[in-house]
């Protein structure tokens, strides 16, 4: 079974990495352990995982909905759009996350 990134710090797993959830912001330090949050660069890594999962997922969906309910294209533009959006936050957060904790695991081997 796959087990989601921990929001978590990676070093004490105790206070949240995000300073702003909104803005997918990483905290510059741990208020737990001290840990340098900010330090870690994970660049244009999420975002490019991010594009490659949401832009596989939602055709593959799209097509599963028009197959079987056929709505108008209203329909695909009111149901497609919002959960793109929502999607794409989805998978940004948690794949962040999971660089961060990669890069946290390789800078300690
Ligand atoms: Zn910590």
């Amino acid at each position: 079974m796959l087990k989601l990134p921990s929001l978590k710090c990676p070093q004490c797993k105790n206070a949240n990495m995000f300073a702003s959830y909104f803005k997918l912001k990483l905290r510059d330090k741990c208020p737990s352990c001290g840990l340098e949050i900010g330090n870690f660069d994970v660049a244009d890594g999420p975002a490019y995982f991010g594009i490659f999962i949401v832009s596989f997922l939602v055709p593959i969906l799209a097509i599963i909905v028009e197959v079987n309910f056929s709505p108008a294209l209203w329909g695909h533009a009111l149901l497609w759009v919002p959960a793109i959006i929502l999607f794409s936050y989805i998978v940004l957060i948690y794949s962040k996350a999971m660089f961060v904790n990669i890069e946290y695991r390789l800078s300690n081997k």
